[in-house]
C-alpha cells in the first residue's frame, strides 16, 4: 500500500476554533465594542463587554456586561472566568489588566502590542527601527525639552505620548513663541509627562488601510481609503481612495509590513500621509477596528468587526471584497440632531444608498461621535455627490 503523503497544508498551524456558544470578551463598550458585540451575537457567540462607563452602548449588547474600572481586581477575575478569548476596542487599557487577561486566555492583539502602540513615542520608535517611514520626530521627556521644536523647525506638532485621541492632547506650534507658551501651559498643568514633537507634514491626502491577520498568520488587506479630518476628528472616508493602483498597492504593502513587524494577530488600521511627491509616511497604527473602516459594514462581504470576531475565535478570516464604492460621513456632536430630526430624517432615509448608523449614546456632546451615514452607489462619483449634499446640509 502507498504511504499516505502528508498534505502540503498538514504542517500549517491550525488554531483551535471557538464555536458559536462560546463567550468572547471585549474591553471597552463604545461604538466599536458595540459593533464587535453585534457581529459576535449575529454569529452565535455570547459576549462579555467590560466598560467603566455604565452608559456605554456596548454594555446593552452584552449577555455579560461589566461596568467597573479597568483596574478592579474582582471585575478582572469575573471577566476572565466568563470568557474564552478577549479583544479590545481602544488602546488605553491598563497594561497590567491586559497582561493579566493574557495570562489566562488568548488576548488578540497581544498585551505586548498594546503596550507598544498605546505609547505614541514607543510606537514611533518601533516603526522607525523597523525601517517604516514616519514623520521626523523627537521625544520630549521634560517640558523644558520642548525647545527641541527649534531644531525640528516650524510648523511642528507636539503630541502627548499617551491617552491622546481625535486630536486631543495635540498642539500645533507655528513659532518659538508658541513653543514657549506651550511650555508655560504644560508647566502649570503637569509636572511630568512624555510628549513627541513631530514635523508637520503638508500632505496631499490622508489614507488608511485595514489589515486583518489571523493566529495562523494569514492576512487580508482591505482596499485603501481616503480620509478627511476636521479639527483632528475623522469627518469623511471615501473608498476606494482616489489614488492609482500602484500607489494603493504601495500603501497596502507598507500597512502589511507594519502588522508583520508587530507580528500582530487581530484587526489593525494603519494611517498614512501621502505627500505631493508620492512619498508615504505612517502616521499611526490602531490595534483594532477603526472609524475609517465603518464602511465595511455595508460595502464589503465581511466587515472589520466580523473579522475581529473571527480572529478572536481563531476562525478563518473572511473575504474583504468591496461590493461597491462608498462614502462615510461621521455624525459628530449636534450633527446627529440635525440629521435625524423631522424632515431631515425622512430625507436621509429616502436617499438612495444611504445607510444610517446611530450609536445609542444618551448625551450629545461637542466632538462626540454619535453615529455615521454610509452612502453606497455603483459609481464612486454618485456616492461622493450624495454624501457631499448630505454633509453640506449638516452645515
Ligand atoms: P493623530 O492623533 O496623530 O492621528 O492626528 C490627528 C490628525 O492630525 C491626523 O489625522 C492629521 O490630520 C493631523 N496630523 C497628525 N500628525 C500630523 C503631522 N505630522 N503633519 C500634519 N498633520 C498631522
Amino acid at each position: 500500500m502507498e504511504p499516505i503523503s502528508p498534505s502540503p497544508h498538514a504542517s500549517r498551524f491550525t488554531p483551535h476554533v471557538l464555536e458559536p456558544g462560546a463567550r468572547l470578551g471585549v474591553l471597552g463598550g463604545g461604538q466599536l465594542g458595540a459593533m464587535f458585540a453585534a457581529a459576535a451575537r449575529r454569529m452565535g457567540y455570547r459576549v462579555a463587554v467590560w466598560d467603566p462607563d455604565a452608559t456605554a452602548p456596548g454594555l446593552r449588547l452584552a449577555d455579560h456586561p461589566i461596568s467597573r474600572p479597568f483596574d478592579d481586581v474582582a471585575a478582572l477575575d469575573t471577566f476572565i472566568r466568563s470568557v474564552s478569548a478577549v479583544t479590545y476596542e481602544w488602546e488605553n487599557i491598563p497594561a497590567a489588566t491586559a497582561r493579566a487577561i493574557e495570562a489566562a486566555v488568548p488576548l488578540r492583539p497581544s498585551a505586548a502590542i498594546l503596550a507598544t502602540i498605546q505609547n505614541r513615542l514607543e510606537q514611533k520608535l518601533f516603526l522607525s527601527r523597523q525601517g517604516i517611514p514616519v514623520a521626523p520626530f523627537a521625544p520630549v521627556r521634560m517640558v523644558e525639552e520642548l525647545a527641541v521644536s527649534e531644531t525640528m523647525g516650524y510648523p511642528c506638532l507636539c503630541k502627548t505620548a499617551t491617552s491622546g485621541y481625535d486630536g486631543k492632547g495635540q498642539w500645533r506650534l507655528e513659532s518659538p513663541h508658541d513653543a514657549k507658551r506651550l511650555r508655560e501651559e504644560l508647566n502649570k498643568t503637569a509636572s511630568s509627562g512624555l510628549w513627541v514633537v513631530e514635523r508637520f507634514l503638508a500632505f496631499e491626502k490622508e489614507l488608511s488601510v485595514l489589515i486583518v491577520r489571523g493566529a495562523d498568520k494569514e492576512h487580508r488587506a482591505y482596499p485603501v481609503v481616503e480620509n478627511q479630518h476636521e479639527a483632528g476628528i475623522l469627518r469623511v472616508t471615501r473608498v476606494p481612495a482616489d489614488v492609482d493602483r500602484p500607489m494603493a498597492e504601495r500603501a497596502q504593502r507598507i500597512a502589511l509590513a507594519v502588522v508583520e513587524a508587530l507580528d500582530g494577530v487581530g484587526v489593525f488600521c494603519v494611517e498614512l500621509f501621502l505627500m505631493p511627491d508620492g512619498a508615504l509616511y505612517v502616521n499611526e497604527v490602531a490595534p483594532r477596528p477603526h472609524n475609517s473602516g465603518h464602511y465595511t459594514l455595508d460595502a464589503c462581504t465581511v466587515s472589520q468587526f466580523e473579522q475581529q470576531v473571527r480572529v478572536v475565535a481563531g476562525a478563518p478570516l473572511g473575504e474583504v471584497r468591496l461590493l461597491c464604492p462608498a462614502v462615510m460621513i461621521n455624525l459628530i456632536g449636534e450633527d446627529v440632531v440635525r440629521a435625524t430630526s423631522g424632515e431631515a430624517l425622512s430625507n436621509l432615509l429616502r436617499a438612495p444608498g444611504a445607510k444610517l448608523h446611530l450609536y445609542g449614546k444618551g448625551e450629545v456632546r461637542p466632538r462626540r461621535k454619535m453615529g455615521h451615514v454610509t452612502f453606497l452607489s455603483e459609481k464612486a462619483e454618485d456616492a461622493w455627490i450624495a454624501a457631499g449634499a448630505f454633509r453640506a446640509a449638516l452645515g
